[in-house]
């Protein structure tokens, strides 16, 4: 069998970022509101018309986009915000962050949101943050039907589902606000980074200045001005903003989103269609609505022991593949167990079953079908070796 491609490695960043930063290093002009058209602001634009929604606001990353979103939306303290339990750790501790109280809402075996389950609980909400994990979209349809009854805001934590559509539109605009990640395991690279879209002047307006637009600085975000008057000098500057440097190397990026958006599908559904046939796994299925951008495979075990999954896991390292069973690594930050920081954390069973059989392997875009074949061939010659033990 052909070598393992490696699967943790990032991609280069494009020669027209290099360049740019390059250009930007050279005039020591790293902050973005020491000129008017600062790449931040240009990046804002440029993201803002490729999702499709009026506004765009950067930030230092996708958790800060989520606590300035529920900091908008103005909720009381310990207002209670319903996410799902299957998500990272970095989004119950936004919402704790912006002083509210995280309600966890079950996930089924495909991890997305458990609509029974939410549904019960939304009535004691006031706010709701979908996460949509590793690209797999809950439905959405029956989500902001069911707010919208409820008259409670929804939040896309969209980090790691750029390029992913629902009925024809872009994830992140469905719900009031939208969060996204440049973190470097996400579709687009800066390292660190995140930004937050949205249709809303009022919310887009306070965020702006939260986020460390403090005196007139606002004036520099090509947004509608009047919503500003109302909240100057009213709220705290958390100043969470975006280093230039960093919307530079976005930048370059956004223009290879497609690219990356059909590979990564291509790849994804390759590995999926050569797991298909083994007895001992399921890979959950896209929703009829979803078109996903995958940049990795979710796969469940079946039918077997802890000590078979494990040694599964094991198997495939000794071939040198990193699988990761979210629930079956030590303190894994996507456990929603290993959340100690929670004041009260019922168990979700559902949740707990799903995270103990849920594989999660790297599937980056950069790989070809050969490269896929190879990574498919190894998870099946683990987990042939591990049944036949
Ligand atoms: C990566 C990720 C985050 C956190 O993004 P940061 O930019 O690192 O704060 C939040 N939610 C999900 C689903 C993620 O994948």
């Amino acid at each position: 069998m052909q070598k393992l491609p490696n699967l943790t490695a990032a991609e280069a960043i494009p020669d027209a970022a290099m360049a740019e930063v390059e250009r930007i290093l050279q005039t020591g002009d790293l902050f973005r509101y020491s000129s008017d058209q600062s790449p931040v602001t240009l990046l804002e634009a440029e993201f803002a018309q490729a999702l499709g929604s009026k506004f765009a606001l950067a930030v230092s990353s996708c958790s800060a986009a989520l606590f300035l979103s529920l900091k908008a939306l103005q909720l009381p303290r310990d207002a209670k915000v319903l996410i799902p339990a299957f998500t990272f750790a970095a989004v119950p501790s936004a919402v704790i962050h912006a002083d509210c109280i995280p309600i966890l809402c079950e996930c089924g075996s495909d991890y997305r949101i458990d609509l029974a389950d939410f549904e019960k609980k939304i009535p004691e909400c006031s706010a709701v943050i979908i996460s949509h994990m590793r690209g797999h979209t809950s439905n959405m349809d029956a989500i902001m039907e069911l707010c919208d009854n409820a008259g409670i805001p929804v939040i896309e934590d969209a980090a790691h589902s750029l390029g992913t559509t629902w009925t024809g539109r872009n994830i992140g605009t469905i719900g009031k606000i939208g969060c996204f990640s440049f973190q470097s395991y996400k579709l687009l690279n800066a390292g660190e980074g995140g930004i937050m879209i949205t249709d809303d002047e009022d919310l887009i307006a306070q965020a702006i200045i939260m986020s460390g637009a403090y005196e007139h600085n606002w004036q520099k975000h090509p947004v509608l001005h009047s919503a500003f008057a109302k909240w100057q000098n009213q709220l705290p500057l958390y100043n969470l903003r975006l280093n230039t440097l960093s919307a530079a190397l976005i930048r370059p990026q956004l223009d290879a989103m497609p690219d990356r958006v059909k590979l990564g599908r291509r790849n994804h559904d390759h590995v999926a269609a050569h797991l298909a046939n083994c007895a001992w796994i399921a890979v959950p299925s896209a929703l009829q609505p979803e078109k996903r951008a995958p940049d990795s495979i979710q796969f469940n075990l079946l039918n077997m022991t802890d000590a078979q999954v494990d040694g599964f896991v094991e198997q495939a390292a000794t071939l040198g593949l990193k699988v990761q069973v979210f629930g079956r690594s030590t303190d894994n930050a996507r456990a929603f167990w290993n959340w100690n920081f929670l004041r009260s954390n019922p168990d979700q069973p559902k949740t707990r079953a799903m995270l103990n059989r849920a594989c999660d392997v790297r599937l980056p875009t950069r790989l070809s079908l050969d490269e896929c074949d190879v990574v498919a061939e190894t998870i099946l010659d683990a987990i042939d070796t591990t049944m036949k033990a």
